[in-house]
């Protein structure tokens, strides 16, 4: 048997990382069973679908190496892969019930639907559709037929009577007590079709072999089986994974790190950092380690060893693992680490457009010094965005507490002086000079070494002085400490 896994996005948002979370697994499941990964779009609710986002979600997996053989954009044996391409199926298959006597036409009004409602709330008593249609005559549906009812179209349930048993890849054995079921709407009076209708429907027809998907839909589960059984069909595998959680143990909310995909794009991440950090937030591996390529997790992961606990989403452990596969990738492809500060560069207005062969030289050097402090490409504005200016904005602490010691001009001045005339400056070299500097006056060379870094960086913290005076260069270097003299003057004078 072939393994066929989908992916079936609503178009109604950019992808998030719950959406590309679960993708991943049925991605990775279709993979390593040398299986088909399907992309279905699920598009029926089409006042808040736009096929922007269809574009945006497409190019959120392209950028995550998540790759399908079946889709809207590339066809496939199975298509059309767009639910409101396949209206005819659906069609076909309301129709097959209703010839079975599987489903039947509801001609009840939103009006009196909602009387059984509010009957129901005044007796205290869950609500189930009381099933008034299931029994109509072809004399009664004419006669509302000639009033104007457009009818609904509901799946029968209650006649089965039996426990539904859900054998869940992950959670075992789920039964559902029919009693909570009603006979629910599968076309609605505009002939349009509903999600557990059309998602059968679909899995059948693409044959689709097993479905990982979040835990919401454990509950649409029993309805979908029963619309199997109806239909004769076999229901695929399926594996309901619980929800990620933020480190507040609660939902994750935008807060707690469930932005869109491409926010974490713009904030350089790395893509195959976030698909390891995806695959142990419910793939529990039994030797203990973290870091696995994606090929690698191809080659390992079973099914079976998906957790059903929630998983939390540890933005601090994430960071971390960027960081690593950052430093690898640092002496593979350095390239690369550059493009990924690009988008933060940009954001932050310290870069204009596409950089040039010396721009990119530049940054390649910045990240070379900044070291493992990079971990996330946005990382690189945060501790070098002076680099990429000409003028430095001191952080109000660090001038209090650096530039305003009696006796700071002078050093600074004196050192300023020596660079001007130093050959060239390499971290060496800066090294003598700021350490000749502070013997000649009786000075600890911390005592240079801290304002001379706020003269040129604004900042107490960040890396090495040293190596960030021999990056910054000469005039760089002479111009900042003589305009932090001159911020000093000012300052002091006013
Ligand atoms: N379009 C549905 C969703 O986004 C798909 C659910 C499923 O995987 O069955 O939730």
């Amino acid at each position: 048997m072939t393994i066929r896994t989908r992916y079936a996005p609503s178009p109604t948002g950019y992808l998030h990382i719950g959406g590309a979370w679960m993708a991943f697994f049925n991605w990775l499941f279709a993979r390593s069973h040398a299986g088909a990964f399907v992309l279905r779009v699920e598009d029926t609710d089409r006042s808040r679908s736009s096929e922007e986002y269809e574009r945006a979600i497409f190019e959120d997996f392209r950028w995550l190496s998540i790759d399908w053989e079946e889709g809207p954009d590339v066809g496939g044996d199975y298509g059309p892969y767009r639910q409101t391409e396949r209206m005819a199926l659906y069609r076909a298959s309301a129709d097959e019930l209703l010839t079975r006597g599987a489903a039947y036409r509801c001609f009840c009004t939103p009006q009196e639907l909602e009387a059984e409602r509010i009957r129901a709330q005044a007796e205290k008593r869950p609500y189930r559709y009381s099933g008034r249609c299931r029994h109509l005559t072809a004399d009664q549906r004419a006669a509302f037929e000639r009033e104007g009812r457009r009818p609904t179209i509901r799946l029968r349930l209650h006649d089965h009577g039996e426990t539904i048993v859900v054998n869940d890849l992950v959670r075992g054995r789920v039964e559902f007590d029919p009693e909570h079921l009603d006979d629910y709407i599968i076309v609605r009076s505009d002939g349009s079709p509903l999600y557990n209708f059309a998602n059968v429907v679909d899995d059948h027809a693409m044959a689709i072999t097993h479905v990982i998907r979040g835990i919401e839909h454990l509950s649409n589960t029993p309805k979908q089986w029963v619309m199997y059984r109806a239909l004769g069909w076999t229901p695929p595998e399926v594996a309901h994974l619980s929800n990620i959680l933020g480190t507040d143990k609660k939902k994750l909310s935008k807060r707690t790190g469930d932005t869109a995909v491409r926010d974490y794009r713009r904030e350089g991440f790395l893509p195959e950092a976030l698909l390891n950090f995806f695959a142990l937030m419910a793939w529990y591996p039994e030797e203990n380690r973290e870091i696995y390529s994606v090929p690698e997790l191809v080659a390992r992961f079973r099914v079976e060893d998906l957790g059903k606990a929630s998983p939390v989403f540890d933005m601090d452990k994430l960071t971390w693992m960027n960081g690593v596969y950052m430093r690898t990738l640092l002496e593979r492809d350095p390239g690369r680490v550059v493009e990924v500060c690009l988008p933060a560069l940009r954001e932050a207005g310290l870069l204009d457009g596409a950089p040039t062969e010396a721009q990119r030289a530049y940054i390649r050097r910045v990240i070379d010094v900044l070291g493992e402090r990079l971990k996330v490409g946005r990382d690189i504005v945060a501790y070098g965005d002076f680099f990429f200016k000409d003028t430095v904005e001191y952080e109000l602490e660090a001038a209090r507490r650096y530039l305003s010691e009696p006796g700071i001009v002078e050093v600074l001045s004196a050192l300023r002086e020596r660079v001007a005339g130093a050959a060239t400056l390499d971290p060496a070299g800066a090294e003598s000079l700021v350490r000749t500097l502070a013997e000649e006056r009786g000075l600890q060379a911390r005592e240079i070494v801290h304002p001379t870094r706020v003269a040129l960086t604004g900042k107490t913290a960040g890396p090495g002085l040293f190596e960030l005076m021999a990056l910054l260069g000469k005039d760089q270097v002479t111009r900042r400490l003589a305009a932090a003299v001159e911020y000093i003057h000012r300052t002091v004078g006013s």
